[in-house]
């Protein structure tokens, strides 16, 4: 197959996108691309916050205990770790990511900060 830039100065030969090297250089293991392979496919799988609709609620737990919950959200379109951690340092308060159930878990009640970090970040938050 010809290269749409073929015999010009922007012919580039094929690089392996892993490791950067010559295609026909590439040393990277099977196993190595399955991964990167996984994780484009992850990454496909990704929306942008401003596509993503979420809501924040009180729960209650035993012994009077309450817990700020964000639902809605998915790990396939975000990755819930990182968000969780942005939350959790700007609350300063203990929790849970459930990536099964799609859940956010923050010690107290953090509702009005979840949703003015959730917002600013770009998620489209129902009150
Ligand atoms: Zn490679």
């Amino acid at each position: 197959m010809n290269r749409l830039f073929a015999g010009t100065v922007f012919d580039v030969p094929p690089r392996c996108e892993i490791c950067n090297e010559l295609t026909a250089e590439c040393k990277c293991s099977w196993q190595v691309k399955q991964d990167w392979e996984a994780k484009k496919k992850l990454e496909s799988q990704r929306l942008p916050p401003e596509k993503q609709a979420c809501r924040v609620v009180i729960q209650k737990r035993k012994g009077g205990r309450v817990a700020t919950v964000v639902e809605g959200l998915t790990h396939q379109a975000t990755d819930l770790n990182v968000l969780f951690k942005k939350l959790q340092g700007s609350c300063g308060a203990g929790g849970t990511v459930k990536p099964e159930e799609n859940l956010l878990e923050l010690q107290g009640d953090h509702v009005a900060k979840v949703q003015k970090l959730l917002s600013d970040l770009g998620f489209k938050v129902k009150k």
